[in-house]
């Protein structure tokens, strides 16, 4: 089968390596649609963030290896002794993060804790690729009312779901979202759905802005147009939002925040409120602690999410409660497209791309 791999930062190629083998308790897929998570595609460059030092340790003692690709749909072709939930034909999405069936935590029940498992396309092989082999434990079926397209973002919403649920939302809370990328424009949509008063997004985009709006967001500003966090403090009486999500913070040589947008979430939360840091910032951060202390402020970080909130993503956007089409923005025909939806995904900014770019095989 055709798959690409790594021969360094940089450096993809695409060969011809063996199908994989089926095992007990996994299953084989033909991948229908693929796209690199914006963490993956950093990598891909050898630009830091999540992950960087492990990613380069495997590339100087493994290459060429198939790194990345847990954002896909794909179509069970076999399935291995022991499966019981799916069979062949079966359109499944998955979660990227495994239990390691091993720590206290796994064998006590409770997988879904566990950090020492391995995660797909990191450890494990993923989807840039015709085929794969992927553990039963991770998959979740795909409604037939979400298309392939969608399907390859639920990995991706299953994270947002887990963010949102960290956030614990009161009713009628007003929530702040900084960031109208993908995950920023997920959040807002499962955060309305869970209860959410006024909904303020931010971003410096206008395209990004009117997605937003179509979304669901009462106000949608644009931070390259006005002061964001005076204008959230002026919506709010003065307070500032009960609930900030800061999706926008990042390397501003791909487009993103750096911390400014962390700094304008710190300022525009209400005291005794709580920022999501939903963001990867790819390099220690110097944040005024007191600051924190003195207004109360929780700060916190999303949980990883589990089978159940993968399962949940399935409901919301079969039944159309949180719609990804509009933020789909760049699709790619061809396992050849590959380093072109790494280019973008890398990129944002520049191709104005909202979700990944995704690669149809
Ligand atoms: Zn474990």
């Amino acid at each position: 089968m055709k798959a690409w791999r790594f021969y360094g930062f940089g450096d993809m190629r695409m060969d011809e390596v063996p199908t994989p083998e089926c095992r007990p308790g996994h299953v084989i897929v033909q991948v229908l649609c693929v796209q690199p998570s914006v963490t993956e595609a950093q990598l891909a460059f050898g630009i830091r963030t999540l992950a960087y030092e492990k990613i380069k340790k495997r590339l100087e003692t493994e290459a060429p290896v198939q790194l990345f690709g847990h954002e896909f749909c794909v179509r069970i072709v076999e399935v291995g002794a022991g499966v019981t939930r799916f069979k062949v034909g079966d359109r499944v999405a998955a979660r990227a993060k495994l239990p390691c069936e091993q720590c206290p935590l796994c064998t006590t029940g409770r997988q879904h804790l566990c950090r020492k498992g391995p995660i797909i396309g990191f450890q494990l092989p993923g989807c840039f690729s015709e085929y794969a082999i992927l553990p039963e434990i991770a998959l979740v079926k795909v409604d037939d009312r979400i298309s392939d397209s969608e399907a390859a973002c639920l990995q991706s919403l299953s994270d947002s779901v887990a963010s949102v649920q960290t956030a614990q939302i009161g009713m009628g809370d007003t929530v702040a979202l900084f960031g109208q990328g993908s995950m920023g424009m997920e959040c807002m949509q499962i955060a309305r759905n869970s209860g959410a008063g006024l909904i303020i997004t931010v971003d410096v985009r206008d395209e990004a802005c009117r997605i937003s709006k179509e979304l669901g967001a009462d106000y949608a500003l644009n931070a390259s147009e006005c002061d964001p966090v005076e204008a959230i403090r002026d919506l709010t009486d003065g307070n500032g939002a009960d609930v900030v999500f800061e999706c926008a913070g990042g390397s501003p040589k791909q487009g993103l925040a750096g911390n400014r947008s962390l700094l304008q979430a710190i300022d525009a939360v209400r005291s005794g409120g709580k920022v999501v840091g939903v963001s990867w910032f790819g390099q220690p951060l110097e944040v005024d602690i007191d600051l924190l202390r003195e207004r109360s402020l929780r700060y916190l970080f999303p949980d990883i999410s589990t089978v159940e909130n993968l399962a949940h993503t399935v409901r919301l956007v079969a039944s159309g409660r949180v719609r990804l089409k509009p933020t789909i923005t760049h699709v790619l025909d061809g396992i050849d497209k590959v380093p072109e939806a790494f280019e973008i995904t890398a990129n944002k900014g520049k191709y104005q791309a909202i979700n990944p770019a995704q690669v149809m095989l």
